[in-house]
């Protein structure tokens, strides 16, 4: 371990120690107390019963659910997408502990830098953008647009609506020159995607005559801008490129602004555009969310996942439209998202519809929507019709569907579907072996996987290891290692090893140390079992540690008579007797070793 490790390793563990875990987790999901630890309802994955435990002895959460767990730095980074430095960063400040340049990497410490210097970008930008809104008087058309469009003044102020003004008012390059003048390097107002670097040198604005959504990440940043153009040219609709700070097949427009409705309702609306959603809200409708120029992806499905059971996609009925739902099955079925789909009367959108039709008929589209496996097949045969050869291509188009699904999601929907189609679930699944196997939410992280697969005795050791890793040299000395041979077991004797800073090695330490994935999932499990720690029983360790120690003694010497009926049987063969009686009488003594009992006898001889 080099220095400026032991020193990140040291600032993380004093942040941990200072973060109280149920008021950070409680600030975003409600928790209860049950025993010794805090319970709620799991943001990772959908349920309806809590599985979703905080223990505050050992400073972690673990959901038996879905198996997510972590400390206070796994809960910044998942729940909130942030990367470590960001999570240490915020967490330092909320604990009031100065972040040393050192406790990060050079590499950590630049690359904070720069976002840093873009969330500054894109906030310097919206502020200006809405002022330009407000006050430019070459905004009037912005503003009679959105008045026309029925957006009142509240909701404008509301999602920060701003408006870049075009070339006729103040040049090419307005409000990259305005952020320069405000300090802004004109490399980071590019990197934002905000200025366009000209081939024969200078920037202009990428933004031009448009009105401007800006689009926030979960922790409340302004991280990019969608826009809408006013007058001529296209595209219709654009957004900020994809930067360090913004990616878009993850982020999903009005995700921040509504995540608190949509936890409440447990369910979310995708709409396709910005003005759709920000019409459905003026109308009182506040669970929606909007891709960015992509169709769904998983990581969008995963982060809805988080905050409601049911998604429903409203959609035109256009085949642009159906090719996006069709795409997004397999990320709702191996992310357990319940999804619908409710398809929009021809030549409607949300806003459209919401405005003309009125908002009761938004809702009552949405509450009829149907489950998205049937409306899959319901389109399928449409198109291909129920005859030999359309059936033939319904089936080939539906295996990547089916593929998608676990072991029992995958033979519900074949019985579901090969019933309703007279065809043979053996034809319905024909393809399955040749087709990729749907993607674990979390890869297995190699050799951990098998923890829970070790022979008894080998569990118990690194069960006990985990909760008392005070009684790893004692079990060390007693030959743990020339006994163990499992290689899941030898890495995690060569990982104790590697973490145990000069003797000082903790539960939480060997937690937040351990690989995310299988093995820490494991830890949390049997950290939750053991409850509230504190290595309060000091006598029941005591008790295990002695135990297990007989139970090395006693496997190395099983050991030791293999090995020695193994050399006696070579003696043998040799014809070396004097060898072969020398052996014999070692295997004899390191029988007799093997109980007390035959040690007294021994002494009475
Ligand atoms: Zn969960």
């Amino acid at each position: 371990m080099n220095s400026s490790f032991r020193q990140q390793d040291e600032i993380k563990n004093r942040v941990r120690e200072s973060t109280d875990i149920v008021r950070l987790i409680g600030e975003n999901i409600e928790l209860k107390k049950v025993g010794a630890n805090y319970v709620g309802l799991c943001p990772f994955h959908a349920e309806k019963t809590p599985s979703f435990s905080v223990n505050p002895g050992r400073q972690f959460f673990h959901c038996f659910g879905c198996g997510e767990s972590g400390d206070v730095f796994t809960f910044m980074m998942k729940y909130h997408r942030l990367g470590f430095p960001e999570a240490l960063k915020e967490l330092a400040g909320r604990a009031g502990i100065d972040l040393p340049e050192r406790a990060l990497s050079p590499a950590e410490q630049q690359q904070l830098r720069r976002r840093d210097r873009l969330y500054a970008v894109n906030e310097a930008a919206a502020a200006l953008y809405q002022q330009n809104l407000r006050q430019l008087p070459a905004a009037a058309d912005a503003r009679s647009y959105l008045a026309d469009r029925g957006i009142p003044d509240e909701f404008t102020t509301r999602y920060r609506l701003g408006y870049a003004p075009g070339p006729d008012h103040g040049g090419w390059n307005f409000i990259t020159g305005l952020l320069q003048k405000n300090g802004h390097a004109v490399v980071d107002i590019e990197r934002a995607g905000l200025a366009v670097q000209k081939e024969q040198g200078g920037y202009y604005d990428r933004f031009r005559d448009r009105v401007l959504f800006p689009i926030y990440d979960m922790s409340g940043r302004v991280v990019a801008f969608g826009g809408r153009i006013l007058g001529e040219g296209g595209p219709k609709y654009m957004n900020s490129p994809e930067s360090s700070i913004f990616d878009k097949g993850r982020l999903l427009f009005g995700l921040y602004q509504h995540r608190d409705t949509i936890r409440r309702q447990r369910r979310a609306l995708v709409v396709e555009g910005n003005f759709d959603l920000l019409s459905l809200a003026v109308h009182g409708v506040e669970n929606v969310v909007a891709p960015l120029g992509t169709s769904l992806t998983r990581p969008h499905v995963r982060s809805l996942r988080g905050y409601c059971d049911q998604v429903v996609l409203l959609f035109d009925g256009d085949a642009a439209g159906f090719k996006a739902a069709m795409r997004s099955v397999p990320f709702f079925l191996s992310e357990r998202v319940e999804a619908r789909v409710a398809l929009l009367p021809d030549g409607q959108d949300p806003d459209s519809m919401v405005r003309e039709q009125g908002v009761d008929a938004v809702r009552a589209l949405v509450d009829q929507a149907d489950p998205l496996p049937e409306f899959v097949f319901e389109a399928l045969v449409r198109r291909h019709g129920l005859t030999l050869d359309g059936k033939n291509r319904i089936v080939a188009e539906l295996q990547p569907l089916l593929a998608a699904g676990d072991g029992d999601q995958r033979a519900l929907m074949i019985a579901h579907f090969s019933e309703k189609f007279g065809v043979s679930p053996e034809r319905m699944s024909r393809s399955e072996v040749s087709v990729r196997p749907p993607v674990s939410p979390e890869p297995a992280a190699g050799e951990w996987a098998a923890f829970a697969m070790l022979p008894r005795r080998y569990r118990q050791v690194v069960d006990f290891l985990l909760l008392y890793p005070e009684f790893f040299d004692d079990l060390l000395a007693e030959g743990l290692e020339s006994v163990v041979k499992e290689p899941v077991l030898v890495d995690f004797i060569k990982f104790l090893k590697e973490i145990r800073p000069e003797g000082n090695c903790t539960p939480e330490r060997i937690f937040s140390s351990l690989p995310e994935g299988e093995a820490r999932r494991y830890a949390a499990k049997i950290f939750m079992e053991a409850g509230n720690g504190a290595t309060g029983d000091e006598t029941g360790s005591r008790d295990m540690c002695n135990e297990l120690k007989s139970w090395l003694r006693e496997e190395q010497r099983v050991l030791e008579e293999a090995n020695l009926l193994q050399q006696i049987r070579v003696a043998q063969e040799a014809g070396d007797r004097e060898k072969v009686m020398e052996l014999l009488r070692r295997k004899q003594e390191c029988g007799r070793k093997r109980t007390g009992f035959c040690d007294n006898l021994l002494k009475n001889e």
